[in-house]
């Protein structure tokens, strides 16, 4: 019987191990407010914080449990979007950048954890996307030729080779380099620590009410707490009801995740060799990774948002459904129950870029918003962005999935 909405990654970290931080009170002050505790926020006050400014950092609820808990874990070297149709919504050289961009964030994400201390058991495994079909090959190939053109690295793997990597049939795929795995919770959890200790301070239980802003500066304002600042960093996924203002610029479906029970016997030698992640189109969200107990953890039935009355019943079904379409992949493990399963939710933009970046509208502030399947790169990304923007010294290429794009 699958834990029916509880959360693996969460599950991982007891709560007894995990820090409490206080509430927000009092009228405070701070360089830049950091709007969100999830891993975007983490990274965001960790690299503010050490570049030398005051932060505050605010979490409506628990930090590190929101979307950072219901995701698979995986640095995704690349946007969650098509370069085919980045490149002809947008022109080639600003696609370029996009890629070019995430794969050194998620190279960058990877060495700064290290360096930091962030003990997240990151461990880089190559993605592949691959054709289960013939047909799927065109498009793949499409989109291969797309990024050899540009200048971007991306070797085609043919179905025998590929086989033996993923364990299931394939018509071929190509290899992305640069993607990693780890525990988004403990990574989260792991910033915020380093954060702490450059001077950050940091609040749960605290839900920003509403921001406003003078020719000066910015306030923030809590039902208990306000807070004079110079910057606003918005790591909440999504505009929210914060930002309603911004709601048209992003779109919001759920996906559905399992993790399996470990393979037993002859089901691990028909799965092979498990150290790849896999996706079935460059443009979406992994799909598979392994787990290092020979779990699976699989995502996808992608459907619309529903309400909190349905919830219960479309991750039933949803499970049952992701179960089946993993054991047509694997019949070897058919059979084999799921012991996890959740829903995620997506939020992601018309072209499938994030928006990060400031907005005419909103002085002061910064965004960090629909982040997509890609957030841990992209995330890395903007926490940098905006550390440039708030010393002035913002570089040309940090616009390149601004709102202006
Ligand atoms: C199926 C799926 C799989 C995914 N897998 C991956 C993956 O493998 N790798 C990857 O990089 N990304 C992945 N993602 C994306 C990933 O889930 C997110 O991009 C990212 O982890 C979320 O982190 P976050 O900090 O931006 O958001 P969250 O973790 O959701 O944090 C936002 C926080 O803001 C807080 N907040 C909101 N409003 C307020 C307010 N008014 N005041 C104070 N706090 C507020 C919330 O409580 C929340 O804690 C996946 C997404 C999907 C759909």
């Amino acid at each position: 019987m699958p834990g029916y909405g509880a959360l693996y990654w969460t599950e991982r970290t007891p709560a007894s191990t995990r820090p409490k931080y206080p509430p927000c009170r009092g009228a405070l002050m701070a360089d830049v407010v950091v709007i969100g505790g999830g891993l975007t926020g983490a990274m965001a006050a960790c690299v503010l914080a050490r570049g030398g400014l005051d932060v505050i950092v605010l979490e409506a609820d628990r930090v590190a449990s929101a979307g950072t808990a219901a995701g698979l874990g995986v640095v995704v070297p690349q946007p969650t979007a098509s370069f085919v149709e980045t490149s002809a919504a947008l022109g080639l050289r600003a696609a370029r950048t996009a890629w070019q961009t995430t794969r050194s964030s998620a190279l960058d994400l990877l060495a700064s954890a290290r360096r930091l201390g962030v003990r997240c058991e990151a461990l880089q495994l190559p993605l592949v996307a691959h054709a289960p079909r013939l047909e799927a090959v065109i498009a793949l190939r499409r989109e291969q030729t797309a990024r050899k053109d540009a200048g971007l690295a991306a070797p085609w793997l043919a179905p025998a080779a590929l086989e033996s990597l993923i364990g299931t049939d394939t018509a071929g795929g190509l290899k992305l380099a640069g993607a990693a795995t780890l525990d988004p919770v403990r990574a989260a959890l792991g910033f915020l620590r380093a954060a702490e200790a450059a001077g950050a301070r940091i609040f749960e239980h605290s839900p920003v009410r509403r921001t406003t802003f003078t020719r000066q500066s910015a306030r923030v304002r809590l039902a208990n707490a306000s807070i004079d600042t110079g910057g606003v960093y918005v790591a909440t996924a999504r505009p929210g009801a914060l930002f309603p203002q911004l709601r048209r610029h992003v779109r919001e479906s759920c996906t559905y995740t399992v993790v399996t029970e470990p393979l037993v016997g002859p089901m691990k030698r028909e799965t092979g060799r498990r150290s790849v992640l896999v996706t079935e189109m460059p443009g979406q969200s992994p799909c598979l990774r392994w787990l290092k107990d020979d779990r699976a953890m699989f995502t996808g039935a992608q459907g619309p948002v529903v309400g909190p009355r349905q919830q219960d019943k479309v991750l039933v079904q949803r499970t049952g459904q992701l179960m089946y379409e993993l054991s047509l992949r694997y019949p070897a493990i058919s059979g084999l129950p799921a012991r996890w399963s959740w829903v995620t939710p997506v939020v992601t933009t018309a072209d499938g870029l994030p928006w990060i970046g400031s907005h005419r509208n909103h002085p002061f502030h910064f965004f960090a918003i629909a982040l997509g399947a890609s957030g841990d790169a992209l995330g890395w990304f903007a926490a940098k962005a905006a550390l440039r923007h708030f010393t002035g010294a913002a570089r040309r290429e940090d616009a390149v999935f601004a709102f202006t794009r």
